[in-house]
């Protein structure tokens, strides 16, 4: 037991059929029916190498893409080869999920064999949409179809999906509430270094919040500042635009349209809540990048024009933060600075990276983009602990609920 919750230190697996929930959603190739990124497979894998290498029968399930993200919606099949690769033995796997043929496929699984079931989110209730309009309770869940179809062949249920622990769906929450329950070596890991770091970070501890997907980065800020975890948030990526926007800079129209069109605008209200009680303590960047024709221009925020979209932090922002960063002893990282998959808007994130990187205490970056980027700058060694999850991590560092903490939490202590 650990954080009220089992290990798998707390089950005999041998003979068992084992779900086993893992978070390995990565961006497809489409074309070549490939991934490209494995980072989260590699995660989860020793969790499935333990349990089959101590002989229990393994049950994956995996979400791939989904309804918020539909060009990632697909298969399962390219996980399952390359799994079958980083834990040396086979991984069969079956286009259905919890269809007659994918129970007889359970049910002859034998010991220390591993089968990856297809996309859970082909099951309509495992779609973010029913998730949000319906808000099941555990309870309900365990009434829905994957999991009432599911759970009765098997003896235990093992959440390794760390990075979406902070989701409410039937294959995460459901089955803990009718079978005996642990979290994997993933998730133990991923817990244990967020939770020890949160308990006691170094001091400075500074937070960095950029990326695109910032529905909770100012509740983040918010509570952390309160809390005192954090003692300064710099900020960048859309997160910053929209910060400068709302703090009455003059951002620009095709930067101000992105946050429209991305339906970001409900966010003005919180950004300038926070601004106002932590104003001190949220550095804002005094200039931003554009790329016209290839080409990068920084513009101090005072110069800002209304035709090219600002989609990277400026030098001098950049630069200030690399050497705030490199006195901090704790950094939590979520959300790349701008778009640093192209080279001309990559200086500010590569620059905040390296400085992360560089700084004596302990690096957290977390988040699918803000991994990648850690790796696509050779990074990744030099960064305290690469967390798979974003939303999760942020979640978790905003003191929010994890319904499937809870489910697992709940589960341990009614058995
Ligand atoms: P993570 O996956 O690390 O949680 P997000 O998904 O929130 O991060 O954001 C990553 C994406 O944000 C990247 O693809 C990057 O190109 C994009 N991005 C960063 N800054 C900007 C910006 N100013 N305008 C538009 N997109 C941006
Ligand atoms: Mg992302």
């Amino acid at each position: 037991m650990k954080y009220g919750i089992h290990t798998l230190d707390d089950f005999d697996v041998r003979g068992k059929t084992v779900l086993c929930r893992v978070d390995i959603n990565q961006p497809v190739n489409r074309a070549a029916g490939t991934l490209n990124d494995t980072t989260r497979i590699e995660g989860c894998a020793p969790t499935v190498r333990e349990l089959a290498e101590r002989g229990a029968r393994v049950v994956l399930l995996a979400h791939q893409g989904g309804d918020l993200e539909y060009k990632n919606y697909y298969t399962t099949l390219p996980h399952s080869r390359v799994l079958a690769e980083l834990i040396g033995r086979p991984v069969a796997h079956v286009d259905d999920v919890c269809g007659p043929y994918a129970r007889m496929r359970i049910a002859e699984l034998r010991d220390g064999e591993v089968l990856l079931l297809d996309n859970v989110r082909f099951m309509g209730e495992e779609l973010t949409l029913f998730e949000t309009r319906l808000n099941l309770t555990p309870a309900q869940m365990a009434q829905t179809q994957v999991v009432s179809k599911l759970a009765p062949l098997a003896d235990l249920f093992v959440c390794d999906a760390f990075a979406a622990a902070h989701r409410s769906q039937p294959t995460l929450c459901g089955f803990a509430h009718v079978l005996p329950s642990a979290m994997g070596r993933l998730f133990e890991r991923e817990y244990t270094v967020i939770s020890d770091v949160l308990a006691a970070p170094g001091r400075p501890c500074v937070f960095v919040i950029g990326g695109a997907k910032i529905q909770e980065a100012f509740d983040v800020m918010n509570t952390v500042l309160k809390n005192g975890s954090a003692d300064k948030v710099i900020t960048g990526g859309v997160a910053a635009n929209l910060l400068l926007h709302v703090s009455g800079v003059h951002i620009g129209k095709a930067s101000l349209d992105y946050i429209y069109k991305k339906n970001l605008d409900y966010l003005f209200d919180a950004g300038k809540a926070v601004l106002e009680k932590f104003g001190d303590k949220i550095v804002l960047p005094t200039d931003l990048a554009c790329v016209q024709d290839g080409v990068r221009k920084d513009v101090p925020v005072g110069a800002l024009a209304d035709g090219e979209a600002y989609i990277d932090i400026g030098r001098q922002t950049a630069d200030s933060y690399a050497a705030m960063l490199r006195a901090a002893k704790t950094v939590f990282i979520n959300g790349p600075m701008g778009v640093f998959e192209e080279e001309a808007s990559a200086y500010g994130t590569r620059t905040v990276w390296q400085a992360a990187a560089d700084c004596t205490g302990m690096s957290v970056v977390g988040g699918g983009d803000s991994v990648t980027a850690t790796k696509a700058f050779g990074l990744a060694d030099k960064m305290g602990y690469l967390c798979t999850g974003g939303g999760a991590l942020l979640c978790f560092l905003s003191g929010n609920p994890m319904p499937v903490i809870d489910a697992l939490k709940q589960s341990a202590a009614s058995a």
